[in-house]
């Protein structure tokens, strides 16, 4: 954007879906102006786990939820802890998310994320390689480990990923050990995917992104929004005073994109899927590549601050405090699989995942709201699919086909 000319687009919400989608708006000569009341990725795109694989298919409702609600239900599984006050104000979601837990919806949505995190990959080495954050990033694979015997969730994963043609390699305890030497022998098999890559700082590729959009004149401003309007050539944003105005306006606000949304009469239903993460930094801890212990239900990465530990899902409204249980499980899981004997908790982060019931993204037109676009809903892939995000929504505000099929991603869904 020059300076003094107003902008075409604004982009509400600086994490790495909005810095993404704002950076591929500008590269086609769009006039964005980028709005954010924090930091720059400094939410859910700083603490995740940075993997972008062609695997990120499965939602999180599948059959196999049946078996495990009850320990759900308890706050007895590690990868998931409610808030039982809160769970009626969420059960409209949940009754949705509930209605998918079966093989079809299973397949469906991962039919629909198939062509998306194919191309998460190719659209991430584009913008790294323009923003000069390429060596970010490492083709390492990402690895699925279990501790118990292989059960039917195992044998389905496996078939399913098969039959969508993502590469696969089922792993042995040896053949564990010859991948990660640095884990102690207590896995009992293992999925490796090699079309997997990571970041060993999320972080500092969303602010290249972000650098590489400032240096194509697009700009920002710290802005907490707080209300969003019809104006006579388009859209308002308001922000403590301040006004913004755009023909076109996106809103990637992550998990408080609904507050926004929802005054102007368009349904989104989301919730927030918190999650923590801190880092193990004693010398001599080894891992090669970002790895799944599925049955603790936590995520290890290497990243430039050390061992990144990373909890599965706290179902929490935007706002409630910090419940440390599950970090501390993962942490104290994590430093016995890695050999740490440091004790103290280190430390920690938290993030919230936008996700939709059906585990698919929301982007595109909110309908009956022209010029108003989604990018949101990413849940646990938007590290990964945020600059395919970008380049969807810029064919969409363009009127072009995108250039994967976003029909399953369309708001109207809702
Ligand atoms: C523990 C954990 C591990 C994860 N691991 C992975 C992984 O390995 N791979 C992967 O692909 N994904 C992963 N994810 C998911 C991924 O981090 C998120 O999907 C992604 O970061 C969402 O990005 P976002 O830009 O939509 O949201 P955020 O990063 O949350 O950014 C939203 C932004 O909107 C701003 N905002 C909100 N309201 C307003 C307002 N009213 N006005 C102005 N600004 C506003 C906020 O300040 C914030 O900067 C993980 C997430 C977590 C929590």
């Amino acid at each position: 954007m020059t300076a003094g000319s107003a902008p075409e687009v604004l982009v509400v919400g600086a994490g790495i879906v909005g810095v993404s989608v704002a950076l591929t708006l500008q590269q086609q000569g769009r006039q964005v102006l980028l709005l954010d009341g924090a930091d720059p990725c400094d939410a859910a795109s700083r603490v995740n786990a940075a993997v972008v694989s062609t695997s990120s298919i499965l939602p999180l409702a599948g059959p196999g939820l049946w078996r495990a609600l009850p320990r759900y239900l308890l706050n007895r599984d590690p990868s998931l802890r409610l808030r039982h006050a809160q769970l009626p104000g969420m059960a409209g979601w949940i009754a949705r998310f509930l209605a998918r837990a079966n093989a079809a919806s299973v397949l469906a949505t991962a039919h629909a994320l198939t062509p998306l995190v194919r191309a998460a990959w190719p659209a991430h080495q584009a913008l790294a390689t323009e923003a000069r954050v390429l060596g970010h990033f490492r083709q390492t694979g990402w690895t699925k480990l279990w501790r118990v015997p292989r059960g039917p969730g195992h044998r389905a994963e496996l078939a399913l990923m098969q039959r969508l043609g993502v590469p696969v390699q089922p792993l042995d305890r040896a053949g564990i050990s010859a991948l990660e030497p640095g884990l102690a022998p207590v896995y009992d098999h293992a999925l490796h995917m090699h079309q997997a890559w990571s970041a060993d700082n999320p972080q500092a590729v969303g602010l290249g992104y972000l650098a590489r959009f400032l240096a194509l004149g697009g700009q920002i401003a710290r802005a907490q929004v707080g209300r969003i309007a019809a104006s006579a050539d388009g859209w308002l944003a308001v922000a403590q005073g301040q006004v913004f105005t755009a023909p076109h306006l996106v809103l990637a606000a992550g998990a408080w994109t609904p507050r926004l949304l929802g005054p102007l009469g368009a349904r989104l239903p989301m919730v927030g899927e918190r999650g923590y993460s801190a880092h193990l930094t004693t010398p001599g801890l080894r891992l090669s590549r970002p790895v799944i212990d599925v049955s603790r239900g936590f995520v290890m990465s290497p990243m430039q601050e050390g061992i990144r530990v990373s909890t599965g899902v706290e179902l929490a409204a935007i706002g409630t405090p910090p419940d440390l249980t599950q970090l501390h499980l993962a942490v104290a899981a994590a430093r016995a699989v890695l050999g740490d004997a440091d004790t103290a908790l280190p430390d920690w982060r938290s993030g919230i995942r936008p996700s939709c019931p059906d585990g698919l993204p929301a982007i595109g037109a909110v309908p009956r709201l022209p010029g108003m676009w989604l990018a949101t809903g990413h849940g646990h892939i938007g590290f990964a699919t945020a600059p395919v995000t970008g380049a969807i929504l810029a064919a969409q505000i363009a009127g072009r086909a995108p250039p994967v099929d976003a029909g399953p991603f369309d708001p109207a869904r809702f």
